[in-house]
C-alpha cells in the first residue's frame, strides 16, 4: 500500500514538472515566433534594398583572382581599376579568373554575367586541321622546309629528336612584308601535322580586349593543351611585344602584363611537347628583344617578297580553278615586281570579276591588264579580308 502511495506522489510530481517544462517550451515557442517575425521583416527589407540596388546602373568587371576568405580581386572594365571585394561563400565557389560580373556602386558583386570564354572565342580562330596544303603556296621552298623542321617534325617524328638528343626550337618567328604567306605557311604546316591550328591576333588582343590580355594568353595555352597536338600562331606579335610598350604611355602596363604572361607560358613549356608556337610580324625592328632570347622565339625566319619564279607559281595557283583564255602570264609576272602573294591573289580575283561583268566565257588578257591597274591604284584591294 505504501508503495502505491509513493508511486502516486512521484507521478504527480512528474506531472507538475512536465507541466512546467511545457510552459517553458510554450514561452520559448512564442519567443521564437516573435524572432522569426522580426527576421522575416529584415529579409523583406533586404530584398527591397537588393531590388533597389539591382535597379541602379551596374559596372562590369572581370575576376582576376579568387583569394581566400571570400575575397575576390576584380578589375573593372573600361577604366581598368582594380580592387578587392568580398563575396559570400556560395558566390565564391562559382567565380573563376576571367568570370565577368556586374558590380554596384558599392563595388559589391551583384550577379554573374558570363565567363571570358566568349571573348576567347572572338579573339581566337580555331581550326581542327586547316585545309591549306603546301601545293597552295608559291615559292618559299627553303622557308617552308625550315618551318617544317622546327614545327612539324617535332610533332610528327618526336622519336627522331629524342634519339638524337636534339632540342627543337621552342618558337619560330616569321617576319616580312604583309601578304607574303606567313599565315598560309603556318596553316599548311598544321594541316600536314594534323594539328589544331589556333590563331590569335596580337593587335586585336591589345585593342579589343583591354584588361583581359594576360588572361586570354593563359586561355590560349590552355586551349592548345586541351586540343593538342596543336600549333599556336600569334599574328602581329609586335602589338604585344613591341619596345614601345616600355614608354609608360597609357595601356602600356596592361600590354606589358600580356607580354609577361606570354613569356611565362613559353618558359614553362616543354620543347618536345605536342604544342608548337609560331608568331608573325611585319615589324621585326620594333620587337622587344626579350621575346627573341634562347628558349623563346629562337628561330627567326624572313619571308621575302616573291621573286619572278615564285610570282609565276602564285599566279598559276590562283588561276588554277578559273577558266582562262589566251593569257600571257609572263607579262603579269614581269609587271608585278615587288608585289606580294596577296597582291597577286587580288589581281586574279579582280580579273575574274571583270570577266563576270563582261559576261565572257573565259578570263582574258584584258581582264588581267585592267585588274593589275586597279590593284596597283587601290592598295586596299590587296587585303583579302575585305572579301571574307
Ligand atoms: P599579314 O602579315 O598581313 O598577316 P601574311 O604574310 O600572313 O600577311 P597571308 O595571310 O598568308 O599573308 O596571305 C594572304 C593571302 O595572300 C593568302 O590567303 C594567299 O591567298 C595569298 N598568298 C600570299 N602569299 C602566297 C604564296 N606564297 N602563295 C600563294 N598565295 C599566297
Amino acid at each position: 500500500m505504501d508503495d502505491t502511495v509513493s508511486s502516486q506522489v512521484r507521478s504527480e510530481t512528474d506531472l507538475v514538472k512536465m507541466n512546467l517544462e511545457l510552459q517553458e517550451l510554450r514561452a520559448q515557442q512564442l519567443d521564437l515566433k516573435v524572432r522569426n517575425e522580426n527576421l522575416q521583416k529584415e529579409v523583406n527589407q533586404l530584398r527591397r534594398e537588393n531590388a533597389q540596388l539591382k535597379r541602379m546602373p551596374l559596372f562590369v568587371a572581370s575576376v582576376v583572382e579568387v583569394m581566400g576568405d571570400g575575397e575576390v580581386y576584380l578589375r573593372q572594365q573600361g577604366n581598368n581599376q582594380e580592387y578587392l571585394t568580398t563575396v559570400n561563400e556560395e558566390l565564391q565557389k562559382t567565380l573563376k579568373p576571367g568570370t565577368k560580373v556586374a558590380v554596384n556602386n558599392a563595388l559589391s558583386v551583384v550577379k554573374i554575367i558570363g565567363s571570358v570564354f566568349d571573348a576567347r572565342v572572338r579573339v581566337m580562330e580555331l581550326e581542327a586541321s586547316p585545309d591549306v596544303t603546301f601545293e597552295q603556296i608559291g615559292g618559299l621552298r627553303q622557308e617552308i622546309e625550315e618551318v617544317r623542321e622546327a614545327v612539324e617534325y617535332p610533332l610528327t617524328r618526336p622519336e627522331v629528336f629524342r634519339r638524337l638528343g636534339v632540342e627543337p626550337p621552342k618558337g619560330i618567328l616569321l617576319h616580312g612584308p604583309p601578304g607574303t604567306g606567313k599565315t598560309l605557311i603556318a596553316k599548311a604546316v598544321a594541316h600536314q601535322a594534323r594539328a589544331t591550328f589556333i590563331r590569335m591576333s596580337g593587335s586585336e588582343l591589345v585593342h579589343k580586349f583591354i584588361g583581359e590580355g594576360a588572361q586570354l594568353v593563359r586561355e590560349l595555352f590552355q586551349l592548345a593543351r586541351e586540343r593538342a597536338p596543336s600549333i599556336i600562331f600569334i599574328d602581329e606579335i609586335d602589338a604585344i611585344a613591341s619596345m614601345r610598350t616600355h614608354d609608360g604611355t597609357s595601356g602600356s602596363a596592361e600590354v606589358q602584363r600580356t607580354l609577361m604572361q606570354l613569356l611565362a607560358e613559353m618558359d614553362g613549356f616543354d620543347n618536345r611537347g605536342d604544342i608548337r608556337i609560331m608568331a608573325a610580324t611585319n615589324r621585326l625592328d620594333m620587337l622587344d628583344l626579350a621575346i627573341l632570347r634562347p628558349g623563346r622565339f629562337d628561330r627567326v625566319l624572313r619571308i621575302p617578297l616573291p621573286d619572278e619564279g615564285a610570282r609565276r607559281e602564285i599566279l598559276k595557283i590562283h588561276t588554277r580553278s578559273m577558266k582562262v583564255g589566251e593569257v600571257d602570264l609572263e607579262d603579269l609576272v614581269k609587271g608585278t615586281e615587288s608585289g606580294t602573294g596577296a597582291d597577286l591573289q587580288a589581281i586574279c580575283r579582280e580579273a575574274g570579276m571583270n570577266a563576270v561583268r563582261r559576261g565572257a566565257d573565259a578570263v582574258e588578257q584584258q581582264d588581267f591588264t585592267a585588274a593589275l591597274a586597279k590593284v596597283r591604284s587601290e592598295p586596299s584591294l590587296r587585303d583579302d579580308r575585305m572579301y571574307r
